[in-house]
């Protein structure tokens, strides 16, 4: 196989108004750090406007140039997996198609993974320009959230804008997962990952594809891909609640000695408030239960390698 130096891949959604600057703008940047020796892959996920007739021209003038179309609107993490399985080079960025992550910074950050010996060179966004007030906050409060919930240490203000080595992407490529939150599977992968500071463009042309309901399902698949504790809180609330209703039937059992109590609503209550907590207790049971499960069902990779001294004669079939 021939794996050219570089591969740059772009998911594309209604980018056409996007899409020659960004082939020249991409273009060069792969020219200045890599020479000839780069492909670049577009993907259109399923865009309703005149991108994938587009990417046909420019491909057809480009022979360093590869195009996909999927087969319908898959969303922004889907194109971009598929992109990831089919480009082939040694190195990898990952780039929005709209020229808000400026690709002349493609040199920069191969030199940072050089001088670094890193493995994943992510993009973090000192700034963000033309975005709405709205979107700032949002994208704020959702990374501070997540970082508390999740078990994985998933880098801050990080969109999907970054270079990977091969084996870092291999590695990402081997997790099977339906539901996809590719910056925390990268953070997952491990070996060295290092940031790069940078100001965050305006929109080329168009407007976002990411509007409030796309970045609630997204903020769902990263909470509920990296982080159990939301099962976890069930039977926390359930033991809160056993606590709190062992202080009541102690109130109650003094209300029912001194007569003070309206009869039967000491056995009444009593019911209600046991019952009620001791089934938060065993559903918490249930979801620490099944969160093992869902942790189990994803089948990733128990470990990964990251270097090896001497010979080694087993076979690995559990990590990779
Ligand atoms: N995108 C995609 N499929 C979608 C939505 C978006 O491939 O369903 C692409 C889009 O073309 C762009 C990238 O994902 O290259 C990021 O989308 P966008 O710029 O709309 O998001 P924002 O920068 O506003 O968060
Ligand atoms: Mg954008």
């Amino acid at each position: 196989m021939i794996r050219p130096a570089l591969s740059i891949v772009i998911p594309c959604y209604n980018e056409a108004a996007c899409l020659d600057l960004l082939h020249a703008r991409v273009s060069a940047a792969a020219q200045a750090a890599v020479g000839a020796d780069y492909e670049i892959v577009l993907i259109n996920d399923g865009s309703r406007d005149e991108s994938w007739p587009v990417m046909q021209r420019l491909a057809a003038a480009d022979p360093r140039l590869v195009v996909i179309n999927l087969s319908r609107n898959h969303g922004h993490q889907l194109a971009l997996t598929a992109g990831l399985d089919l480009c082939s080079g040694a190195q990898i960025l990952i780039i929005d198609a709209d020229l808000q992550d400026p690709p002349e910074l493609l040199s920069d950050m191969r030199a940072a993974m050089t001088a670094q010996q890193a493995d994943v060179v992510y993009a973090v966004r000192r700034t963000r320009e033309g975005e709405t007030a709205f979107k700032k906050l949002t994208a704020a409060v959702f990374y501070r959230l997540l970082d508390r919930v999740t078990d994985t240490a998933i880098p801050l203000d990080t969109g999907d804008f970054r270079l990977m080595s091969r084996r870092a992407l291999d590695a990402f490529l081997a997790m099977p997962e339906q539901a996809r939150f590719i910056r925390g599977m990268v953070a997952w992968v491990g070996f060295r990952q290092v940031p790069f500071p940078y100001d965050r463009a305006e929109r080329h042309a168009g407007e976002t594809n990411y509007p409030l309901a796309k970045m609630i399902r997204l903020a769902l698949d990263a909470v509920t891909g990296f982080s159990t504790a939301p099962l976890r809180f069930a039977s926390h609330l359930g033991l809160a609640l056993t606590a709190a209703s062992l202080l009541l039937f102690l109130y109650i059992a003094i209300g029912f000695f001194s007569g003070s109590a309206v009869a039967g609503w000491t056995s009444t209550m009593l019911v209600v408030v046991l019952l009620g907590a001791f089934q938060m207790f065993v559903l918490g049971m249930i979801g620490e239960y099944l969160g093992r499960l869902y942790v189990e069902s994803k089948r990733r990779p128990l470990y990964l390698v990251a270097d090896v001294v001497g010979p080694i004669q087993g076979q690995a079939t559990l990590g990779y």
